[in-house]
């Protein structure tokens, strides 16, 4: 087969893909989950607050245009184009949905961790022996017991993440132009390896593209305000957490968020300020007192990440070490690769 792709009429040599494959886990473990309405002796319930620092323009799209005029003026001056992709808000501030922050987490965590193969366009018979979605509620993977499947709400909730104001108090946002990349086929043969699902799909770092299609971004630099609610987790899925955030000493990466990923869009750092975990014990549990939360804040912070990352690695229960370190290449950051202007 040839390397040119033929697209509208015009073939174009494609460029080097902006994205790696993290290979499936051998097996998925499955297991009870942790419900909210029971009593669980030593699990954890707590949560953790911070910052979502971007490390390149953010842009999570609202689905709608926006008149140009509506959006600040770069400080170089000039004017806005017509219209624009516009940001997604909740009232005038430009927000992170917290539903766009866990599916970003979950694919973290589903690469690094023994779980099932969920919310994939590939056919039944492609996906590996044992690998398909958890069907039992009773029986989940770590995945699904931290953040949901049919039947099971999920042990973590993450609010939306609002733009923090500038020192002027304003939510400064502005137009900058990608590559109209064309959207990847979810039948794409990297996928495939002997007529099955190969891998999980994630976008390198990069130095921007720039194009002609504008959208509306939160420059680099900007910050966003982080919530994560949790409960009923047990040591190693906190851990499993912290570690797919980027937060692991050993294994430090950058998420990826958002659109215009092919064009190195969307790099985000998760910086967290406080985290407050109880250990739930029968007698707070039937006397309805508040249970004995700890916090932990900057050294104690540190800490007590490194503890839970390290142990959550040593226990090799919820983590496949091997396919972390190859996660962490692929999310490696800085990294100064080129990111396709066009075709890949
Ligand atoms: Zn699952």
């Amino acid at each position: 087969m040839s390397k040119y792709r033929d697209y509208g009429g015009r073939r174009e040599e494609p460029a080097e893909k902006p994205y790696k494959l993290v290979p499936l886990p051998k097996e998925v473990k499955r297991d009870r989950p942790h419900g909210h309405d029971q009593f669980h002796k030593g699990m954890l319930t707590g949560e953790m607050r911070g910052q979502i620092v971007a490390a390149s323009h953010v842009h999570v799209g609202s689905g709608v245009l926006e008149l140009g005029e509506r959006i600040p003026l770069p400080p170089t001056g000039g004017r806005n184009p017509d219209l624009v992709k516009a940001m997604v808000r909740s009232g005038d501030v430009p927000i992170i949905p917290g539903s766009s922050l866990k599916g970003v987490i979950r694919s973290v965590v589903e690469a690094i961790s023994p779980s099932c193969l969920c919310k994939t366009r590939a056919r039944f018979n492609e996906i590996p022996q044992g690998l398909g979605e958890c069907r039992r509620k009773d029986s989940l993977c770590v995945a699904c017991r931290i953040f949901g499947a049919m039947g099971f709400q999920g042990n973590v909730r993450i609010s939306d993440a609002p733009l923090d104001p500038d020192t002027k108090g304003k939510h400064a946002t502005r137009v900058e132009t990608v590559p109209a990349l064309y959207a990847p086929s979810p039948r794409r043969r990297a996928y495939f390896l002997h007529g099955q699902v190969a891998g999980r799909k994630f976008f390198m770092h990069g130095r921007r593209a720039r194009g002609a299609t504008p959208i509306e971004v939160c420059p680099e630099g900007s910050t966003f305000d982080f919530t994560l609610q949790f409960e009923n987790l047990e040591y190693e899925e906190l851990g499993l957490l912290l570690i797919a955030l980027g937060l692991s000493d050993k294994y430090p990466f950058r998420l990826k968020i958002g659109g215009a990923k092919p064009s190195c869009y969307g790099t985000v750092e998760v910086r967290i300020e406080e985290l407050k975990a109880a250990s739930s014990s029968a007698a707070s549990y039937l006397e309805f007192d508040e249970p004995n939360s700890d916090s932990y804040t900057g050294d104690s912070l540190r800490e007590y990440i490194k503890a839970a990352a390290n142990m959550t690695l040593a226990s090799h229960k919820v983590v496949f070490e091997d396919q972390l370190i190859r996660l962490k290449e692929i999310l490696k950051y800085p990294n100064d690769r080129e990111c396709p202007q066009g075709l890949y």
